[in-house]
C-alpha cells in the first residue's frame, strides 16, 4: 500500500499522460501517471464543456501497473497493427477497478481544479463517449461544474 496522494486525488496539478487510449481536441480516454509514485490510473471522458471544449471531467479507475507495463511495451511494437492494438486496450480496460475519483481538468495541461468522491454525484455511465456523445446542457454535469468553479 501507499501513502502517495495521487495527482488525481487532489486539486491543482496536471495529469501526465502516459498513453492515449482516444482523443477529440485532446484525450477523451488515457492512461495517466501519478508523478508522485507511479501508479496509473484509466481515465474515461464523462463530459466537457466551454471554449475548445477545455473543461473535461473524467472518471479515474485504478490500473495494475505490471499490466500497464505490458501493454505499453506492446504498444511500441504492435503499433501499426490496429486489430491487435484495440485487442489490448480492452484487455487492459476490462482490468480497471471501479471509478474512485472524478476529477474536473482544464485542458490542455489536464490540470485538475477539483478531485471528488464519485458516490456524492450520482448516476452516470461510463460507456465509451463515443456512444452518448456529452451534452454540453447535461443539468448532472451542469451542477458539478457550479458546485466546483
Ligand atoms: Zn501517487
Amino acid at each position: 500500500m501507499t501513502s502517495c496522494s495521487h495527482d488525481w486525488e487532489r486539486q491543482d496539478r496536471p495529469l501526465a499522460v502516459a498513453f492515449t487510449i482516444d482523443s477529440w481536441q485532446g484525450a477523451t480516454d488515457a492512461i495517466v501517471r501519478c508523478a508522485g509514485c507511479g501508479a496509473y490510473a484509466l481515465l474515461r471522458l464523462l463530459h466537457w464543456s466551454g471554449r475548445n471544449l477545455s473543461t473535461r471531467i473524467f472518471a479515474v479507475s485504478g490500473l495494475n501497473n505490471p499490466a500497464v507495463t505490458v501493454f505499453l511495451r506492446n504498444m511500441k511494437s504492435d503499433y501499426c497493427d490496429l486489430e491487435r492494438h484495440r485487442a489490448e486496450v480492452e484487455a487492459l480496460t476490462s482490468t480497471a477497478g471501479p471509478v474512485s475519483r472524478v476529477v474536473v481538468t482544464r485542458m490542455p495541461e489536464m490540470h485538475v481544479t477539483a478531485s471528488l468522491e464519485p458516490s456524492g454525484i450520482g448516476a452516470f455511465s461510463i460507456a465509451s463517449w463515443r456512444s452518448r456523445p456529452p451534452r454540453e446542457d447535461d443539468p448532472l454535469w451542469q451542477g458539478v461544474l457550479a458546485a466546483n468553479p
